[in-house]
Parts: C-alpha cells; sequence; structure tokens
C-alpha cells in the first residue's frame, strides 16, 4: 500500500513512521514533508503546500496512491477530502462539512448545545457593543474566541472585563480577518487540559489513548500560548471511568448529531476537555484531526497497524475490527522550540545529535525543520506567514544566507545537515514501562540535540502525580 501524508509537522512525521512500522505499508509520500519525512527510510517528500489540491491530486493519480492522510485542519476546513474523494480517492479526514467542527467555534458550539454536550455557558456576537455588554453583565474573567481558525491564537482568556473589551475590539477590527467576523464569549472554566482524540468512521467510535498537552512556551505553565510544548499519554486523569462517561457523552453525542445532520464524519475526532478538580469535565473545542504534540506520544504506543485503523475509517468498517492494541507503559514527547518562539524566531540553525538522540533511546519526530544549507538569520516572519508554515502552506519568505565557511559542522553520519525551519523545530519521544522512565529517556536523548538558540521545558509531567 502506497500512502500520502498531508502536512508537514511533528504530527506527520510521526504518522508517516507509524505507517511504515506496518508490513502492509510499502511506501509513504509526505507533501510538503520535513527533514525528518526526508530523511525516513521509504518515504519520501513532494513539494505541493498543503492547500495546492490540483497538484496534490495529480500526485495521487500518478503514485498510485491508496490512501491519504490529511494532518492538518486548514486544508480539511478548506474541502481537501471533497476535492480528491471526488476523484476517486480514499482519504483519512472529514469533508469541508464535517470539519466545521474546528473551523467555527460558533458551529461546533451549537453542534455541542444540541447534542446535550457538557460544555461552557456560551453566547455568539456580530456587534462590538453587544459583546461589550455582555462580557459587563458576565464580569471577569471572560473568554473571548474568534470564530475561525487562528492557530490557536484566537481565543484570550481575559482576567478583567477591560482586558476582554480590548479583545473584542481588536478582534471586530480585524485582527484574525474573516475568522472574527463572529465571537464566542464563554464562561471561563478552571481545572486540567486533556485531550481526547478518536478514530471514527461516521458510527463507530475508537478512542485512544488521552493526553496531556503543555501549552505554555514557560515553566509552571506560564508565559504564551504556544502550538504545544510537550505531551504525555496515558494521562492518569482520564481514569477509565472518565474515559467511558467522555466516550458516551462526548463522542458518541457528537457523532450521531452529525449523522442526523447528513455528515458522514470519517476521521479524528478530538475533544479538547477541561476537567474541573471535582471530577466534572466540559468540552473546550473540538478539533478535526491528530494533534499535535498529542500524536508524539499517542502513536509509539499504539500496536495494532495504523493503517488498518484508518483505512477501516474511510471504509466504514472500524466497528469490525478487534479493539485497539496498546504498548504497556506510557510516552512523553518533549518539543524543542527555536529561541523566541512562540514570537519571532529565527531559522536557520544547523541541528546536530539527531543520530545521537535515537540512539540513547529517543524517537525524533522533526516538525520544523528542513534538509539542506544552514544560513543564521532568517527570520520566522510575521505571525500570520508563521502560522501558515505550522500548517504546511506555502509562500512564506526565504532562508537566510550564511557563508559556507560561517556554517558550523553538521553532524558527520547525516547525509545533509538538518536546519531549523520553523518554530516548533522538533519533539523527542520516550516509551517506558511508567512515566518516570518515559520522561527520563526523552529528556536523555533530547540533551543529545543542539541548535543556536534551542529552548525545550524542563518540566514536561510535571502534573503526573
Ligand atoms: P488550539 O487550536 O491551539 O487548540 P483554539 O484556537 O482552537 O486552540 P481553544 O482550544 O478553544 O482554541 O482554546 C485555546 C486555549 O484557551 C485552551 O487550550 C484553554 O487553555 C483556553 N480556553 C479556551 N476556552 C476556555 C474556557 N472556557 N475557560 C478557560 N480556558 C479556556
Amino acid at each position: 500500500m502506497k500512502v500520502l501524508v498531508v502536512g508537514n509537522g511533528g504530527r506527520e512525521h510521526a504518522i508517516a513512521w507509524a505507517l511504515l512500522r506496518s508490513p502492509q505499508v510499502e511506501q509513504v509520500f509526505c507533501t510538503p514533508g520535513n527533514g525528518g519525512t526526508a530523511t525516513l527510510s521509504r518515504c519520501q517528500n513532494l513539494p505541493y503546500s498543503v492547500d495546492d489540491f490540483e497538484r496534490i491530486g495529480q500526485a495521487v493519480r500518478e503514485q498510485g496512491i491508496d490512501l491519504v492522510v490529511v494532518g492538518p485542519e486548514v486544508p480539511l476546513a478548506m474541502g481537501i477530502t471533497d476535492y480528491l474523494q471526488a476523484q476517486g480517492a480514499m482519504v483519512f479526514g472529514p469533508t469541508k462539512a464535517g470539519a466545521q467542527i474546528e473551523a467555527s467555534k460558533a458551529w461546533a458550539k451549537a453542534l455541542m448545545q444540541e447534542a446535550g454536550i457538557p460544555t461552557a455557558k456560551a453566547a455568539v456576537f456580530t456587534q462590538e457593543s453587544a459583546a461589550k455588554d455582555y462580557v459587563t453583565a458576565q464580569g471577569a474573567p471572560i473568554v473571548v474566541k474568534a470564530d475561525g481558525l487562528a492557530a490557536g491564537k484566537g481565543v484570550i482568556v481575559a482576567e478583567t472585563v477591560a482586558q476582554a473589551h480590548q479583545a473584542l475590539e481588536a478582534i471586530f477590527a480585524g485582527q484574525f480577518g474573516d475568522a472574527g467576523k463572529f465571537v464566542v464569549i464563554e464562561e471561563c472554566l478552571i481545572g486540567q487540559e486533556a485531550s481526547v482524540l478518536a478514530l471514527t468512521d461516521g458510527i463507530t467510535i475508537r478512542p485512544l489513548l488521552p493526553a496531556q498537552d503543555h501549552k505554555r512556551i514557560g515553566e509552571g505553565d506560564t508565559g504564551e500560548n504556544t502550538g504545544g510544548m510537550g505531551v504525555y499519554a496515558p494521562a492518569p486523569l482520564v481514569t477509565p471511568e472518565l474515559m467511558a462517561r467522555i466516550e458516551r457523552e462526548v463522542l458518541q453525542r457528537a457523532i450521531a448529531t452529525l449523522r442526523s445532520k447528513g455528515i458522514d464524519y470519517r476521521g479524528v475526532l478530538y475533544a479538547g476537555l477541561m476537567i474541573a478538580p471535582t471530577g466534572e469535565f466540559k468540552v473546550l473545542e473540538f478539533n478535526c484531526r491528530f494533534g499535535d504534540p498529542e500524536t508524539q506520544a499517542i502513536l509509539p504506543l499504539l500496536e495494532t497497524p495504523l493503517e488498518e485503523l484508518l483505512v477501516a475509517c474511510c471504509q466504514q468498517k472500524l466497528g469490525e475490527l478487534p479493539p485497539i492494541a496498546w504498548k504497556p507503559g506510557a510516552a512523553c514527547c518533549v518539543v524543542a522550540a527555536a529561541k523566541g518562539y512562540p514570537g519571532a524566531y529565527e531559522k536557520g540553525h544547523v541541528i546536530t545529535g539527531i543520530d545521537a538522540a535515537e540512539a540513547s533511546g529517543g524517537c525524533v519526530f522533526h516538525a520544523g525543520t528542513r534538509l539542506g544549507q544552514g544560513g543564521k538569520g532568517g527570520q520566522g516572519g510575521t505571525r500570520s506567514s508563521r502560522d501558515r508554515r505550522e500548517w504546511g502552506l506555502g509562500g512564506e519568505g526565504g532562508q537566510g544566507g550564511l557563508r559556507e565557511s560561517q556554517l558550523p559542522t553538521p553532524d558527520s553520519r547525516l547525509p545533509t545537515p538538518v536546519i531549523t525551519d520553523g518554530g516548533r523545530v522538533l519533539g523527542v519521544s520516550g516509551v517506558g514501562e511508567n512515566f518516570e522512565q518515559a520522561i527520563a529517556l526523552a529528556y536523555d536523548a533530547i540533551a543529545q540535540i543542539h541548535f543556536d538558540g534551542i529552548y525545550y521545558r524542563r518540566d514536561i509531567g510535571h502534573r503526573i502525580q
């Protein structure tokens, strides 16, 4: 079987790596991929950005691709599944109609209310003055969310009414473009966040191991929100009893309500949950794809061949498969970012020590990397161009340009130097018999990796009791 993975993050590297462990998978293509997918054996990068449906469709036909797996939300929300399915391709990932569950927070909120899924009390606004009046009446803390996709930047947890008003002014002034035409204002929930991802064929649901991400850039969960700085699975916070309730009260209700709307949702349904100290939970958001970095901790624990599960979802045969088999133990992934991330960051630095990290037992998943020559001083560009990079879209500014003589010596065991090319550069996962082992393995391995300005949190897993 030949599989095409669409995307260029750590998630897509982990998906490609997991697929290649299956004896049924003969070759994987990744578009546009990254330095990691370029160096995986039996994996080849294609140069098309994730929104270039025409060329992706052409590649599917020319390469004889049997299965397309879509990583990021943007092409799903743009309708890549509808486009490729119309040409006869088998695609893992929901259609444009299904992807609204992530692409519109107002739509998702209405679905949750209709389905009776526990979620924060909320109201939707299109006018600044009405939104401000609502905030004043509700008081702070309160959460303001731009409706559409904003790479995790469109959510403001306001501590004061003034902060919420400021956020509303910025959104209605066009800070997030069309994504901010509607604004969802939501009660502020407290507790711990958990990610529960499930595979679904539109009827049957098979939850994956629950995970806990670390969204903030700083240790102790401080500072700006990021795409995710580290994760572990299975999250002990989500007990088997809680998982059974989440499956029943969130995932099954969501899929049944989607079906009642005529949406045959096949792919990943990802519920981001807030779990209160009492153990009660509410859904913060739904995503329509694998989580990043969650996938980098979940897939190393998967024993069932990934391609079997994904094909069964596409063919609506998930219910015919035996339960998903998992390795016993735990996994932890630590993300290394470029200095400055999630703000402006440099790219073009040579990465060394990847082989040593892998030799010490870590699994290195590349995200913002490429193969080629270093070039210190390349800039991450504007915030929106950095978001485009995280989504695998084209059109981002060029690489930096150091002269050959100024380059640091690349790792001699690698055929071509691996260069930093994004904000989140790579993730290192450790798998162990327990969390202590998994965390130690991930940190021992990441300590082998070097590039100018490398930053990673030293406290991934600090909430594990
Ligand atoms: P991403 O795509 O990065 O996961 P997003 O833009 O889809 O983010 P949400 O997941 O809805 O947005 O919110 C981002 C973060 O904001 C959450 O992970 C959580 O930390 C915080 N948040 C969102 N809603 C609430 C809420 N009602 N109460 C408290 N915190 C919240």
